[in-house]
């Protein structure tokens, strides 16, 4: 068949990745983006690649040598620790077969948009709706015609809305501040030391602090709380005043160590935004439709906590243009893409869901949990251990997870 006319929305990473892959088969697209330039620097924090999925990817688009350029494999240290800093879980820098390099999300987009064909990604282009017969309609303009429209516009897709109106993000209950301390090395460079070029994560029953070191020097910080949903307009201050945003956060942060209440005092006014989170109910999916599909944040968004996201998203992206290339270079016709794409939605739905769930019990766990942190950890540890392995496997899991944290707490003392 002669090249079916492909439409993505949003040059997110899935869209780009997508676009990136099929750009090396010689498939023709357009990436339609709401953003109006590349605009890099307004990216946020840190991204961590895994193994299987987000790395894979990148060596599939043939991007590997640009990603090791940008990323920083000495990058993946985590600690996680309670609010007093006291160390549960230490991994990484981690060896060649574990690695999960970090790059951030600014030189990722930049990496990304400028693999593209020239022109290819339509800025300025914000959908606002898909009519009947996959019309495109942007706030300032019509487009038609299209074989394929593919949803990779993120949280809130009108791709999903035109795929199943019942399709919608629910709000999480948590909330969160993104603050960032600018040229951390010379402002708080205990914290530094502590950060390890990686990240800090702490938690408390109904709070969370995530400290991650930024490839300019810089620490960027999300501080998660339980919250109402219009807590942005019922708080009782301006969420995006930094030196009241502080005072707030200090007040909430009043039992934790000095510093990390430090770096709450450290941040700079670069950065202060208020975000909720939402997520897609665990498991959804939709009725397959001819000539439209989804991936990424728009057919499985989740709260953060496990940082599977991108990764998911990549591993979506890299499947999802495989299978449209089948289809072309078969040269069967519509039909076939049909298959194919209706083929990848079932693969897609299981494996997403397995990441869903994942992020949804260790949210539940973090921020609704009542009992002491020494019962909630080795919960926690589970929920992510699990995820990672085959059901037969679960109490074998449980068990690990549970001897390593009676040596760590009965035997040594924690
Ligand atoms: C606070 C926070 C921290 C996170 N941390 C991590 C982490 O550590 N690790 C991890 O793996 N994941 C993390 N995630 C999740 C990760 O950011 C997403 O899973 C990932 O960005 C999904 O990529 P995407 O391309 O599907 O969607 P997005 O990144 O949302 O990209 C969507 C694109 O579509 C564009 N767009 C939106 N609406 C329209 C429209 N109407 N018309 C046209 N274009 C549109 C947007 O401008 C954007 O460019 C985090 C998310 C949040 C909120």
């Amino acid at each position: 068949m002669s090249s079916p006319r492909i439409a993505i929305i949003g040059a997110g990473p899935a869209g780009c990745m997508l676009g990136r892959i099929l750009s090396l088969s010689n498939v023709p697209f357009i990436i339609y983006e709401s953003d109006a330039s590349p605009n890099y620097r307004s990216q946020g924090g840190t991204l961590d690649l895994h193994h299987g999925t987000g790395l894979t990817a990148m060596k599939d688009a043939q991007l590997w040598d640009a990603f090791q350029k940008n990323a920083r494999f000495d990058g993946d240290y985590i600690m996680m620790a309670d609010k007093q800093l006291k160390p549960f879980l230490q991994m990484g820098p981690s060896n060649k077969l574990n690695e999960r390099p970090e790059i951030d999300r600014a030189d990722l987009r930049q990496l990304l948009t400028e693999s593209l064909p020239e022109g290819v990604i339509k800025w300025g282009h914000r959908l606002k709706r898909v009519d009947e017969g996959n019309t495109l309609v942007f706030e300032h303009t019509t487009e038609s015609g299209f074989d394929l429209v593919i949803g990779c516009e993120g949280a809130w897709s009108k791709v999903r809305s035109y795929i199943s109106p019942e399709g919608k993000p629910y709000y999480t209950g948590v909330g969160l501040h993104r603050l960032s301390i600018p040229d951390a090395a010379r402002n708080i460079p205990d914290l530094v030391e502590i950060v390890n070029r990686g990240s800090v994560i702490a938690a408390s029953n109904g709070q969370r602090l995530a400290v991650q070191q930024m490839g300019d020097g810089s620490l960027h910080m999300g501080w998660c709380t339980r919250r109402p949903e219009n807590w942005t307009q019922t708080c009782g201050y301006n969420p995006h005043n930094l030196e009241q945003v502080k005072k707030v956060i200090l007040e909430e942060m009043y039992e934790w160590s000095p510093q990390l209440r430090e770096a709450i005092e450290k941040a700079h006014d670069d950065v202060c935004d208020p975000k909720n989170l939402y997520m897609l109910p665990v498991g959804w999916k939709w009725e397959h439709r001819r000539g439209v599909t989804l991936i990424g944040d728009a057919a499985h968004l989740m709260a953060p906590f496990a940082g599977e996201g991108v990764n998911v998203a990549f591993d979506d992206a890299r499947k999802l243009a495989a299978a449209i290339i089948r289809a072309v270079q078969t040269g069967s016709g519509l039909d076939e893409l049909d298959k194919e794409v209706k083929a990848f939605e079932e693969e897609m739905f299981p494996r997403m869901e397995v990441y869903q769930r994942q992020t949804d019990e260790v949210m539940k766990l973090w921020f609704w949990s009542e009992g002491a942190m020494s019962d909630v950890i080795p919960k926690v540890m589970y929920a992510h251990t699990k995820a990672k392995v085959p059901t037969i496997l679960h109490p074998l899991a449980w068990g690990l997870v549970n001897s390593y944290w009676f040596v760590k707490t009965r035997l040594l003392g924690w």
